[in-house]
């Protein structure tokens, strides 16, 4: 019987599922991917346009690729799923019925829960509006720049300590780095609680050493012109505001009934729902490890995706599916430089999740591009 397998988004997750599908699937299956976008871009890659080394179009890859690979995409918007009737509607085609469904529509960001953000903050994680952070932190002569970490849990939770680490690089070589102060702002206690203290010392020491200060327990609260003020009462200047906003999962994912909280629950194993047939993946779901959460990063989705490619290939060929997700991952950090440092997590570690930071290096970064170009490649190229 031919089974049809529907992919919500075509992100890290979708992309890694889907083609993990098409590998083992006959030509009677259906691998079926709906996205808004038609191209995708790695979230990484936002850090390389605010340095200034690749600009936003040339970093797309057109979906379009998919075809060519087996895979059905549909450019369209998911407006509903109805889990009760196996079917999901989308703007333009109306409803899609589903055998297997795999929902990786990432987080949703909400800029707006700050008061006082939209208009005079950059939202970090919206690639539109890098290329005009990047322009105005070049023009800034004089005055502070503050990173604010707007809420937990974000994407890539390294990603703004690299950040304030490529602006302080960017600045020293636009000559005004020595006239401009660098914060960043933080609601935990600790740089990277997922990491645990160690290395989030580590972290603070390596920004220290460039000038940059780290402000923990600083959630921020709202913003006026000028002026940051934050819930635990301080308040702090701003000339450029660069902002990680809020997240949560997509409405449409909630209004599903699919979300416990603001994510969607998962089998920690599987990728199962408590849904028949469907499997959540990558940053719309949460994954707890002890107090804190698996990290949202796209290494977790792509293995995510393959698990539950793999119990649905298993499935539909009637074997035994054998196939877990082991809560391991990297990534690589970038400081500036051409020069990344890694780290490595096992976060399902019985005793608790165990990382490891590697100092920073050429070697490293190298891998950082390979990372990115092997994975576009084999995904659309
Ligand atoms: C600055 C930055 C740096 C990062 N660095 C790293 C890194 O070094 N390593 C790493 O592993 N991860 C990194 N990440 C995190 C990584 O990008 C995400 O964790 C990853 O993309 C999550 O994959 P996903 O498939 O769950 O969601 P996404 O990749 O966000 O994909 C979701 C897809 O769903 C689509 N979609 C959403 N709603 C709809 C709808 N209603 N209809 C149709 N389509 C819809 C979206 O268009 C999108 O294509 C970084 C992120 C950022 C922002």
């Amino acid at each position: 019987m031919s089974k049809r397998i529907l992919i919500l988004g075509a992100g890290f997750g979708g992309l890694a599922a889907a083609t993990e599908l098409r590998k083992d699937l006959g030509p009677d299956h259906r691998v079926i991917i709906v996205d808004r976008k038609t191209s995708f871009m790695m979230g990484l890659v936002k850090l390389w346009i605010l340095e200034g080394s690749r600009g936003l179009e040339e970093s797309q890859t057109q979906l379009d690729g998919l075809k060519a690979k087996g895979i059905e995409y549909l450019n369209d918007e998911v407006t509903k799923i109805d889990i009760s009737q196996n079917r999901v509607q989308v703007r333009d085609r109306g409803w899609i019925e589903y055998d297997y469904l795999i929902v990786a529509l990432g987080a949703e960001l909400v800029p707006d829960r700050i008061a006082g953000f939209v208009g005079r903050g950059y939202n970090l994680y919206d690639a539109q509006e890098v290329p005009r952070l990047r322009e105005k932190l070049l023009g800034l002569k004089r005055g502070k720049v503050a990173v604010a970490i707007m809420g937990m849990p974000y994407k890539c939770p390294p990603a703004p300590y690299e950040t304030s680490l490529l602006i302080d690089n960017m600045l020293t070589r636009h000559g005004t780095r020595n006239n401009i102060d660098i914060d960043i702002y933080a609601p935990a206690p600790i740089a990277l609680p997922v990491a645990g203290p160690q290395i989030s010392a580590n972290v603070v020491e390596m920004l220290s050493q460039r000038g940059i200060r780290f402000h923990p327990s600083h959630k921020l609260k709202s913003v006026t012109g000028g002026k940051l003020e934050f819930e635990n009462g301080s308040k702090a200047d701003y000339d450029v505001l660069v902002g990680i906003p809020p997240h949560r999962a997509p409405e449409l994912v909630r209004s599903a009934g699919m979300a416990e909280g603001e994510w969607v629950a998962i089998d920690r194993n599987t990728m199962k729902t408590k849904f028949k047939n469907v499997f959540a993946i990558g940053d719309v779901t949460e994954i707890k490890v002890g107090e804190l959460a698996l990290p949202k990063a796209g290494i977790f989705a792509e293995e995510q995706a393959k698990v539950a490619a793999r119990q649905i290939i298993d499935e539909i060929s009637g074997r035994p599916a054998i196939a877990t997700f082991a809560g391991k991952g990297y990534c690589f950090m970038d400081v500036g430089n051409r020069r990344a440092g890694y780290l490595e997590g096992d976060f399902f570690n019985p005793a608790g999740p165990s990382l490891r930071l590697e100092a920073p290096s050429e070697q490293n970064f190298q891998k950082k591009q390979d990372f990115e170009r092997t994975r576009i490649k084999e995904w659309l190229l």
